[in-house]
This record gives C-alpha cells, structure tokens and sequence, in this order.
C-alpha cells in the first residue's frame, strides 16, 4: 500500500511562511497553472503555487470532460493546433487511466451528403493522430448506428460515422496533478490568493499572498512569477503594471459554456453522440460520463468574471432543443439533475510593444517588462505541452535558469494503477475505482462501508480531507467526488453527512450553508424554490 502525502493545511501555511526564495511562483491552480508546477518541480526546481479559491475551482472542473484533438479545429482547417492536441491526448490516457479513457463516438446521419462528408474529415482526423490514434474511423449504416447509440432518433436516420477521442474526470485530474507535482517537493496552497505584485527596480521578485480563511499575509519570494489565472489574468497583470504606472490593454474576452446533465437512459451504451452542427453551427455532445449523461455546450460572449457562472434560460433550452432533434426520447426541463457553466480563456490580440509572443493560435504565452509571465486560452487536453512552452519562456524571458528537457511525457500521476490492469469504464457510476492505485487507502480509512451518496462513502470524505486539500462541503462534492455536477439534488441530500466528516477532520468551517445554496443553483429553478 502507498502512502499518500497529507495535505495538513496548518503544516502547508508553515512551508509558505518560511522565508526563501523560490524558483517559481505559479499563480493559479486550474489545469494550466498546475501543468506548470509538476513540470517544473519535476525538471527540479523549487516551486510554490498558490490558488485562490480551490484547485480547479475555476474552468478546469466545467470542460465537456473530452481529451480530444478538436474535430471543430479541424474543420476551421487549424491542422496545427488538432495535430498536437491528438499527441497530447496519449500523454493524458497514459498518465491517469483511471481518470481518462479512449471514448468512441458516433455522428448519427440524418442526410446522405453527411456521411461521406464528415467520415472524409474525420479519416483526415485519424492521419493526423497517426501512431497516437485511438481507433479507426468507421462509416457506419442506420442499423450498426441505432445498435450503437440505442438513444438516437431512428427517424430518417440515414447512417453514421464512429470515430475515435477521449474523455476524462477533470477536477480529479487536476487533483492527481497537484498531488503528483507535489510529489516532486512543490508547495501548493488552496485558498490562498495572489493580491500583489513585490517588485524590485521594476522586475517581478514576488507576491503578497492572502490565506482567504484567516487574512494573514505571506510575502512569497521568486525569480520567476507565473500568472496562470485563466479568465481572470487581466487581475494580477494590473497589479504588476500599476508599480511601472502603466496600465494594460486586457487580453482575455470570455466566452460562457454550458452543460445540462440528464439520465444516462437518454444516450444508454458506451458511445457518445456528436451532433456536427447546431442551428448556431456549433458541435454538441452527449457524452455518458460517470453514470449520467452531459449535454454540452454553448459558446456565449461574456464580459463579466464571476466565479460562478450560472447556465443562461437560453443556454438551457438551447441544448435541450438541440438534443431532441436527435434522441429518440427528448430531455426536458424536468429530467435536469445538474446545469453548470464554465468560462473560456479566449485571447484578443495585445499590442504590449516588444513583449508578447503567440506561441499557437490556442494557448498565448506573454512577457511583461516587470519579467512577470502570463500564460492563457488553450484547453485541458494541451495542458502539458502548455506548461512546456511556458517554461521555455520563462527561461527566455532570462527569469528561470534553464533545466533540462521536460519529462512529464510517460509520467504516471499519483494514483494511477499499476500497469496493465483493467480500469473501470468512466460511463460507469462513480466509486472507489476512481482511486486508481489508492483504493486500497481509502478502504483502510474509517467508514469505508458507510455511503453518504451512490459512489460516496465516508472515507473518501476522508480521505478528501487528508491528502486531497478538501477544506468544505464543495470541495468534496463537486471537486473530490462530482456529485454536484452529476446530480444537484442528490448532492444537496448528502451535504450535511459530508459537513459532518469534515468537521471530524477539523478542516474549520465547512461551509454548508454557502454549499446548499449553490446546489439549488445547479439544480434548477424547482431546487431554488424548495
Ligand atoms: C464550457 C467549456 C468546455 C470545455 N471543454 C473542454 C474539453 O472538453 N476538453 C478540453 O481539453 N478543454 C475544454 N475546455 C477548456 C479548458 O477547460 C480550459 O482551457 C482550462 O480548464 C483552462 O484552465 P486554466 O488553468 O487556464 O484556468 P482555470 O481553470 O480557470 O484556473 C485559473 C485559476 O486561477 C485562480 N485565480 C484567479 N485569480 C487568482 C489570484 N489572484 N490568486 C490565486 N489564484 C487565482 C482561479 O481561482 C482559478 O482556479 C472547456 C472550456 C469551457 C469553458
């Protein structure tokens, strides 16, 4: 049995005190900033990463949960940037194959031109993959296409094309990141927030930093400060100019997406169905994840930043019009067991003179005079060659010494399972295989046969508590177990067993009250008025 580290939060604050200086403060604990850390900790350097809210809080809990190469990119003809994604997407399935498995998916026909049509694009998807292709690309016939996806509607169904990505459990892989970068000696604090920019003749030396329980501040030494705060890196880029007296042009323009979760019955079987163009000429999926099914996503300009980003009417009824065209059983308002919504990084071009530099189209990577580096867009799937390009950088920006290549290409994340055994299928309802290689720990923990929830027993709350980071009731529900996005309601009904682990497991105040009330958010109008 391995022993995982604990995450004492007492013990964690301590580290953060001690005074020295690091190689690298990372700003931001999603996917991106994350990715930095485990890359440089495991190159050797000496990391601090601070996040302000909880690990993955932000977009890295609110994807599709596709490690994909982007069949959408492909058709705006970015061949560049679907080529690398379908490279990324083996370095990911290999890591955590707990937490992320090769998932075919089917494009039900309803005209005859779409077969040929997308089954062309889709054969020119597998080439790009080549050698890290998952599965070939089929044309199928209505018969193998209803045998496939049970859920689709048969009339005028015409044929379909199967083609192969993958899917994964986001936060929990954020989390297997964190852990593993942690693993390497780096230092990560949730609830830890960045509210200033230390500077020293004008080049970026470190952070003040906030514990959001307590108040107390920390000031955090670095020769390189990384901003990898998604959506809101605009926040900390004012706070590094505003000691130059100049302010920045924003570069980030965000774009709201949102998912509906229903009843697996609606899509039963292990495929997902891609529609391959919404009215507003999007893509949509249905995807079996975790024993329900997502329906997802939109794309909608949005110029505020909140934390919580709630579904739109709109959103809600676009998805569920857009899934009846193509399921035999149309999803309603009333079959809705979650609605979430996330926010894209999308990057607008920035005219900071000498200092920016566009490493893809997707992900940009740029230079403040002060030295600070800001790194946003992109997706989860290339979150490793992201932090790649990042650390090239930083050392070209002359404020991290060079270390050697990366090596998180082949990297096992803590918690992965011992090579060649057989993971559960993540269609599947969640439970104890989603520990990977620490089932074992979490069974040895008290209330090991004790389920709050289907999938949730009391030590995973634990467990959550003593070597995930998990502070509250949100943590261990929608991050640590993903109750909150799979079934609102469900999740509201085992709240306050979990608060009472938690407070077992003295993590302070686990915040209940705050918990319920966004659940009812996710639950829909009915939960609000209960
Ligand atoms: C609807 C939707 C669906 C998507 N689906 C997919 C998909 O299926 N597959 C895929 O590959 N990609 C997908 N993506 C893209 C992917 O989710 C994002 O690219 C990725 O999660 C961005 O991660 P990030 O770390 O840059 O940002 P975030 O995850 O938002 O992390 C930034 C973090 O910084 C923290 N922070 C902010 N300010 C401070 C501060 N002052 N101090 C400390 N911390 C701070 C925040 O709390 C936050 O946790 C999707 C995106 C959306 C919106």
């Amino acid at each position: 049995m391995t022993t995982p580290l604990p995450t004492d939060r007492a013990a964690l604050l301590a580290r953060l005190a001690e005074p020295r200086k690091y190689d690298i403060a990372i700003v931001g604990g999603g996917a991106t900033g994350l990715g930095v850390a485990l890359d440089a900790a495991q190159r050797g350097h000496s990391v601090v990463l601070i996040e302000a809210h909880d690990f993955a809080k932000g977009t890295s809990s609110r994807a599709t949960k596709l490690v994909h190469g982007g069949v959408r990119y492909l058709a705006q003809g970015n061949i560049h940037l679907v080529r690398e994604a379908l490279h990324e997407r083996v370095h990911i399935l290999g890591s955590a194959p707990h937490l992320a498995q090769p998932l075919a998916f089917v494009m039900p026909s309803y005209k005859l031109w779409e077969t040929p049509f997308y089954g062309t694009g889709l054969k020119m998807y597998d080439a790009l993959a080549g050698k890290a292709g998952l599965g070939r690309t089929e044309w199928l016939g209505a018969a193998e296409t209803l045998h496939l996806l049970p859920g689709a509607r048969p009339q005028g169904l015409k044929g379909g094309v199967k083609y192969w990505d993958g899917q994964f459990d986001d936060a929990r892989l954020a989390l297997a990141i964190a852990r593993t970068a942690a693993a390497h000696g780096a230092l990560l604090v949730n609830y830890c927030e960045a509210v200033d920019v230390l500077h020293d003749a004008g080049r970026a030396v470190g952070l003040v930093a906030r514990d959001v329980e307590t108040g107390r501040e920390f000031r955090i030494q670095a020769g390189c400060i990384v901003n990898a705060t998604g959506v809101w890196v605009d926040a900390l880029r004012q706070y590094d100019a505003r000691a130059a007296g100049k302010p920045v042009t924003p570069m980030v323009a965000p774009s709201q997406g949102a998912h509906v979760v229903v009843d697996q019955s609606f899509s039963p079987g292990d495929h997902a169905l891609l529609v391959p163009s919404t009215a507003d000429g999007r893509v949509l999926f249905a995807v079996p994840w975790l024993g329900k099914l997502i329906l997802g996503t939109t794309d909608a300009p949005r110029p505020d930043l909140p934390l919580e980003p709630q579904a739109s009417g709109t959103e809600v009824d676009f998805i569920l019009r857009e899934a009846a065209k193509y399921l035999r059983r149309a999803p309603t308002h009333a079959d809705i067991l979650s609605t979430w919504a996330g926010l894209r990084p999308l990057v607008k071009p920035v005219g900071e003179a000498g200092s920016t530099q566009s490493i893809s189209r997707e992900h940009t990577v740029l230079a403040a005079p002060s030295g600070l580096i800001t790194v946003t867009g992109g997706k989860w799937t290339t979150y490793r060659a992201m932090a790649a390009d990042v650390l090239a950088r930083c050392t070209q920006a002359g404020v991290l010494l060079p270390r050697g290549a990366s090596h998180t290409a082949g990297l096992h994340l803590v918690g992965a399972p011992a090579p060649g055994s057989q993971p559960v299928g993540l269609n599947q309802p969640p439970g104890l295989h989603l520990y990977g290689g620490e089932a074992d720990v979490v069974s040895a923990l008290p209330g090991a046969d004790r389920w709050l929830a289907p999938g949730l027993s009391e030590a995973m709350v634990r467990f959550a508590a003593r070597h995930e980071y998990a502070r509250s009731v949100e943590d261990a529900l929608a991050r640590r177990a993903r109750l909150l996005f799979l079934d609102a309601r469900e999740a509201l009904r085992a709240a306050p067993a979990v608060a009472k682990v938690l407070q077992d497991e003295r993590t302070g105040d686990p915040g209940l009250a705050a918990f319920e009330a966004l659940a009812r958010s996710y639950a829909g109008p009915a939960a609000s008025a209960a």
